[in-house]
């Protein structure tokens, strides 16, 4: 079966529709998981969540989520961040804040762990490079984990005690076979590695195989509806270089 993977989607509902179009144009798409940040800096919180529910989401909850309900603390967020939790609380019902209540911020499905940062601290550590990944993977009993909050795609495998670290390219197909894996398919909603197209990943759980994509998306659609919502409009210039 194939998994979908997306992580930070961060309310951005023209790259959400647009990834989910190309995930089920290009595989054939049996379960959608999402690894955190659903809501948070964009326009279309309440579009995104609804968009998720339509297709039996399977999610957990990330920091900027945790915030929106007050789970935990906007004092640790920057000025731009907290004010766009503030945003969010304001624009979404009843039934989208529980929605978001009832996320947990670990799961497990098929054999794969779910987290948005890292297992042992899941709203806030950013598995950024070896020994991160080794302790996170460490600190799992899966063969998989799936990671996103960096909004950087990557993988590393493990084998024994050695680990490594790859740079996906979009659209090439990796073997993760025989390792105990980390994978983090970047961010749908605001991409960071200078590349503003939409970044997701398929997962291929019976061959063990992991695709990172690249979908281009209206950017411009998205940025205008941050800056007409009153957000702060560095969330909107951020998405048009992808950081
Ligand atoms: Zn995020």
């Amino acid at each position: 079966m194939n998994v979908l993977l997306l992580s930070d989607i961060h309310s951005n509902l023209a790259a959400l529709e647009v990834v989910v179009e190309d995930a089920n144009a290009n595989f054939e798409i049996g379960e959608t998981w999402a690894l955190g940040d659903l809501v948070g800096y964009g326009p279309q919180p309440a579009e995104c969540l609804s968009l998720l529910k339509s297709i039996d989401v399977v999610a957990v909850a990330g920091n900027h989520d945790l915030a929106v309900i007050g789970a935990i603390s906007t004092a640790d967020f920057n000025d731009i961040a907290a004010a766009a939790v503030e945003w969010t609380q304001g624009v979404l019902d009843d039934v989208n804040l529980d929605h978001l209540r009832g996320l947990a911020t670990t799961r497990e499905r098929h054999g794969i762990t779910l987290v948005h940062g890292s297992p042992r601290a899941p709203a806030w550590e950013y598995v950024v490079d070896e020994g991160v990944a080794a302790q996170a993977l460490n600190d799992v009993e899966t063969v998989g984990l799936g990671v996103g909050h960096t909004h950087y795609p990557v993988i590393y495998e493990q084998r024994g005690r050695e680990i490594g670290q790859v740079q996906p390219v979009p659209s090439q197909s990796r073997s993760v076979a025989g390792t105990k894996f980390l994978v983090n398919p970047g961010s749908v909603g605001q991409p960071r590695d200078r590349d503003p197209r939409a970044s997701y990943a398929v997962l291929d759980l019976d061959e063990e195989i992991i695709t990172h994509m690249r979908a281009e998306y209206d950017v411009e659609l998205t940025a205008g509806k941050i800056r007409a919502a009153g957000l702060p409009t560095f969330l909107a210039d951020r998405l048009l270089v992808g950081m």
